[in-house]
């Protein structure tokens, strides 16, 4: 009876939302995507979040009593508690009760996640975290940002937002973030930074690029970048190094403040580049407290790109649907 239970999950991303019916093993049966539009106004994409959830609902095979509710891993600012979206740029919405606003049209329980904690519950329950009672996922993407398992239970905060891994300052003189701070790693470690280096550096020393082709007058994407780097390209080296190195200085901070036994990396930028992952290990490394890095384990992610909505799914199959707290694996 327990094997056949099920929950939607759902990820709202800037570009995409994609649905899929999670059974309890963590396998996505079905799955529907829809572009999020978001050009389109904050009712649109509502709309488009309950028509995705329809339709996973509307095509499983499963008994809708075996479905325990539904999950949504959101960017932005989040109130996990109320489940609702206080603000998110990507998806043009601010205070967006979306949790409510599911529970009223499918009278099924709805749970809202920031997408790096959903990440970062799937690693835990069905994937490189699996079995550990201490973990940090870290995404490196657009931007970056960690969930962070701690003593078996997902670190929300008050409101949901904690785990803002990519606004950790490692230069206290550097560059001026968009949060206030200064020199945060997002400023030199998330994909949005890699690109804005490299057109600064090949217009400032009036120098073509040398990854591979572009369109006149373009510059590389991080994942070109990436891409250039494993092929060879000695300046795309530098610049992926570089990144991988700043990026385990923040992993060990979160090592020595967390005592983790594995840290999961994921995220697009991330994936395209095994270098970015060699120079975080050798980081941490060279950085951490050795009675602790020795300990560590540093890994690839393994869910996969749908581990967003397969995570916000798992919070439906936590025990008693206290915020935030972990079925025991
Ligand atoms: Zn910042």
């Amino acid at each position: 009876m327990e094997q056949d239970e099920y929950a939607v999950g759902l990820d709202l991303g800037g570009t995409k939302i994609l649905a899929g019916l999670v059974h309890k093993s963590g396998q996505m049966i079905n799955s529907t995507v829809l572009p999020t539009s978001s050009q389109d106004g904050e009712r649109a994409v509502i709309d488009r979040v309950l028509a995705a959830i329809e339709g996973v609902l509307g095509t499983a095979n499963a008994d809708r009593q075996k479905v325990r509710g539904v999950g949504v891993a959101s960017a932005g600012v989040i109130d996990s508690k109320a489940a609702e979206v206080i603000f998110a740029g990507n998806l043009g919405w601010e205070h967006v009760p979306i949790g409510k606003l599911i529970e009223d049209k499918f009278a099924l329980p709805a749970q809202l996640i920031n997408d790096a904690n959903a990440a970062a519950v799937a690693e835990w329950m069905w994937g490189a975290g699996r079995g550990a009672q201490n973990m940090i996922y870290v995404t490196v993407s657009t931007g970056v940002g960690a969930g962070i398992i701690s003593d078996g239970q997902l670190v929300q905060g008050k409101d949901g937002s904690a785990g803002e891994f990519g606004h950790i300052s490692i230069d206290w003189n550097g560059p001026l973030c968009s949060c206030g701070n200064r020199g945060c790693l997002e400023l030199y470690a998330s994909g949005t930074a890699l690109e804005h280096l490299v057109k600064h550096q090949l217009e400032q020393e009036q120098r073509e690029w040398t990854g591979g082709s572009l369109a006149a007058g373009a510059f590389p994407t991080a994942k070109e970048i990436g891409e250039a780097a494993l092929a060879g390209d000695r300046y795309s080296v530098e610049i992926i190094e570089r990144a991988g190195y700043c990026l385990g200085i923040g992993t060990t901070s979160l090592i020595h403040l967390f005592n983790p036994e594995v840290v999961v990396f994921g995220g697009g930028v991330m994936n395209a580049s095994d270098i970015l992952l060699r120079e975080v290990k050798r980081s941490v490394r060279e950085r951490s407290i050795q009675s602790m890095a020795r300990q560590v384990r540093i890994e690839r992610q393994q869910v996969g790109i749908q581990a967003g909505a397969i995570g916000a799914a798992g919070l439906l199959f936590a025990a008693k649907q206290s915020a935030g707290k972990l079925p025991a694996y």
